[in-house]
């Protein structure tokens, strides 16, 4: 199956292009104190350094603008202020040289300060994130079932992207995040039979390490597989490195890119006699710490099988793979069986038949 994205416009975002005629790119936000410049520079570029490609920053009050201008000098990604309540916060983070802004609809709604930041936005060719969250949108008296409020989500974005378009302003990109994965998946679906402007998808407050990372891939999962997202942000309740691990594997794993070698390991079962789980895990880990910034080892699979049963056949269609025994296993090179090796070499054996791979790519 290949997926066909939706057609879109392009939003240069710092040098990123978000849209449909250019990769999924992968978003994360700050959680340090934004005042607190080292930590949040720190921070920043350990999300480089794992592939993130555009980071966001929540700005609280002005002093965080003054903040994000001392930031801004040492990072190498955009970065995207995050405005709630005040507009002239956004007008102070654009000074500050900011490379997006989202806005929130459900709280700064007045037209004129709207307007006021669409204008300082179009001075300095910065994009608008119309950044809908299903718990600030403006729930009717009476109340909403919870089947109309995607309809309301979308509604909302439609609203404020009139009053945007109204300055003649469309470099714009829209949200539409809620806590349920199917509300999240609806709001976007609706969405996108009504405009035309790249999304940036997430489900929102999606939880711990684990639930979140599953209502994520879900969410988010589904919705690129529809050909629907352009740019996303996995949202956990933990490290921001993670969100980047986990958006890379949702985007590697429907085939929309590839970030290096994919491992499949089997779950293991009775019939295991070596430590699969150890040593997937670390192939794993010592595979995302080679730098392949060229991507010399994009679409590489590299397997990690427990016995003889399914192994030999997983390891053979792999680039490499290992099939275990008892205490040893066999390498396979490009589904040929090249050698018997001791199970404490297997993570050494498959890290230096990557390395020479990259140098014969090189
Ligand atoms: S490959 Fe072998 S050890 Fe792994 S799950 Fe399958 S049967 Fe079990």
């Amino acid at each position: 199956m290949k997926i066909t994205r939706r057609k879109t416009r392009t939003v240069n975002l710092g040098g990123v292009k978000v849209g449909s005629g250019y990769p999924v790119s992968i978003q994360s936000m700050t959680k340090t104190d934004t005042m607190d410049v080292a930590a949040t520079i720190a921070q920043i570029k350990r999300l480089e350094n794992a592939g993130c490609e555009i980071v966001r920053t929540a700005v609280k009050d002005a002093a965080c603008c003054k903040a994000l201008a001392r930031i801004i000098k040492k990072i190498n990604i955009p970065l995207e202020a995050d405005i709630h309540f005040d507009y002239r916060l956004a007008l102070k983070a654009m000074e500050a040289g900011v490379d997006g802004i989202r806005l929130n609809p459900g709280n700064i709604c007045k037209e004129d300060e709207v307007k006021k930041v669409v204008k300082a936005a179009a001075r300095r060719h910065i994009p608008i994130r119309v950044g809908v969250n299903s718990g600030s949108v403006k729930i009717p008296r009476g109340g909403i079932s919870n089947e109309e409020l995607p309809s309301l989500m979308a509604e909302a974005a439609l609203d404020y992207i009139k009053i945007i378009e109204k300055l003649g302003f469309y470099d714009i990109m829209v949200s539409l995040k809620a806590s349920d994965v199917l509300q999240t998946i609806d709001a976007y679906r609706l969405m996108a039979k009504r405009c035309d402007y790249p999304f940036h998808l997430g489900v929102t407050a999606a939880g711990p390490e684990l639930s979140g990372t599953v209502k994520s891939a879900l969410g988010i999962g589904i919705l690129l597989a529809e050909g629907i997202g352009d740019t996303i942000r996995v949202s956990l309740t933990g490290d921001p490195v993670d969100e980047v691990i986990v958006g890379k594997h949702i985007i590697q794993g429907l085939g929309l890119r590839r970030f290096g070698p994919e491992v499949i390991s089997c779950p293991t079962c009775g019939r295991t006699e070596v430590d699969i789980i150890g040593i997937a895990n670390r192939v794993e880990e010592a595979l995302g710490r080679i730098r392949d910034e060229k991507g010399k080892l994009s679409g590489m699979r590299v397997a990690v099988m427990g016995c003889v049963v399914n192994g030999p056949g997983e390891a053979r269609e792999a680039d490499l793979g290992i099939a275990a025994g008892k205490g040893s296993g066999f390498l396979f090179i490009k589904g040929k069986p090249a050698r018997k090796i001791k199970e404490s070499e297997f993570v050494s054996a498959i890290i230096s038949e990557i390395n020479k791979t990259l140098e014969r790519k090189a």
